[in-house]
């Protein structure tokens, strides 16, 4: 009872919140990064010199980054930094799985306002620690700084595959059935609720979000996965895509860059791309039609690939894998054919950050 008592009164304390100065820059990077462990024989040196030695042996190294920056990518009023720092992981390892590599080490690279304290950063580290530990990846170094307003973060991930493995953007052939892992569209739903409880918020914070009847969506923007079961699963059935993109930016956006790097056109079916029955509910509420929402919303990291007519039987009965058109000569152009089979150029919006 008393012990009880004790854990009511420290909950309601105020949180630490301990200044980053007070441990110095060194001080910091090593409090951030004691708890990574190393999941690779080949990450050789890791955090704690001037840089860090991978051994690759006779596999090719696959590299992508990203930069994320407060107020443009996320929004701290409802991005938790545990989900943050998870996120900013995941999206790079994604880049890495739409090569049809597999990402082994990653660095992380910060710079922070003074509003940053030492505990707000664990939070980000243990989401970043998370991820690492999921998908198994170590990290190897990074760089710390300051910023003068707000929360930079830049994640390059670093993998691996067998030459002949690899899978580009530009491999599509006419012929070759275009397919999707997943769902699409509930990430962009979830950045509208949490937008709608972020106005509601401003204008009465005495109001509390209400989340709760969106889960699937929201989960979709703030702990977003990325599709490594699809590498595995192509590694055991033995088949390599003949293209592959991750849908960061909308289906359009990522329909458009196969086919241009294919130098391909292709022909897409609304009536199969796939839904999240929440997304279909939401799009009624909010009054946008789930197709538009598919094809512009972007973030929800699923993977858009390509496959050969010989395979495609292999794949067809795939749970989770919807297959939702086919690539044509480039004369055709992108099309999107309706239910009522009407037929519309496919244009990409995108995110536009610029
Ligand atoms: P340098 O002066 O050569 O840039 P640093 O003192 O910045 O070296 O970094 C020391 C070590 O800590 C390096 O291995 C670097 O990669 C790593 N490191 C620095 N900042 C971070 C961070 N935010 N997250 C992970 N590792 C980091
Ligand atoms: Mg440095």
């Amino acid at each position: 009872m008393s012990e009880e008592k004790n854990t009511n009164n420290n909950s309601t304390e105020a949180p630490k919140q301990t200044p980053v100065s007070s441990l110095g820059e060194f001080g910091l990077i090593s409090h951030l990064t004691k708890n990574f462990k190393e999941h690779h024989a080949a990450t050789i040196v890791g955090i704690g010199d001037d840089a860090a030695v991978i051994n690759n042996k006779d596999k090719q190294t696959v590299v992508s980054t990203d930069l994320l920056i407060e107020g443009i990518h996320f929004d701290l009023m409802y991005t938790p930094l545990k989900h943050l720092g998870y996120k900013s992981v995941v999206v790079n390892l994604s880049d890495i799985y739409a090569m049809n590599a597999i990402p082994k080490q990653i660095t992380v690279s910060i710079a922070l306002s003074s509003r940053f304290t030492v505990e707000a950063l664990d939070e980000l580290y243990e989401g970043i620690r998370t991820a690492c530990n999921f998908y198994e990846v170590d990290l190897v170094g990074g760089d710390t700084s300051s910023s003068n307003k707000g929360l930079f973060i830049n994640v390059t991930a670093i993998g691996q595959a067998d030459a002949e493995d690899i899978v580009l953007r530009s491999g599509a052939k006419e012929g070759d059935y275009i397919c999707i892992s997943g769902d699409l569209g509930g990430a962009y739903l979830g950045l509208q609720i949490l937008e709608r409880e972020k106005k509601l918020f401003l204008e009465h914070p005495d109001l509390q979000p209400v989340l709760g009847d969106h889960k699937y969506v929201v989960g979709r923007q703030l702990k977003p996965e990325a599709r490594n079961d699809m590498i595995e699963l192509f590694d055991k059935m033995r088949i390599k895509p003949t293209s592959m993109i991750d849908i960061s930016d909308g289906l359009a956006s990522e329909l458009l860059h196969i086919c241009q790097r294919s130098k391909v056109g292709c022909r897409i079916f609304e009536p199969n791309i796939p839904f999240n029955e929440e997304v279909f509910s939401l799009c009624k509420q909010f009054n946008l039609s789930p197709i538009t929402v598919a094809l512009s919303g972007g973030e929800d990291y699923e993977l858009l690939f390509t496959i050969s007519p010989d395979d495609i039987n292999r794949l067809e009965d795939t749970h989770g894998i919807a297959i939702i058109g086919r690539i044509t000569n480039a004369s055709e152009g992108a099309k999107l054919f309706t239910k009522s089979g009407q037929s519309h150029e496919i244009i990409a919006q995108g995110w536009q950050h610029l």
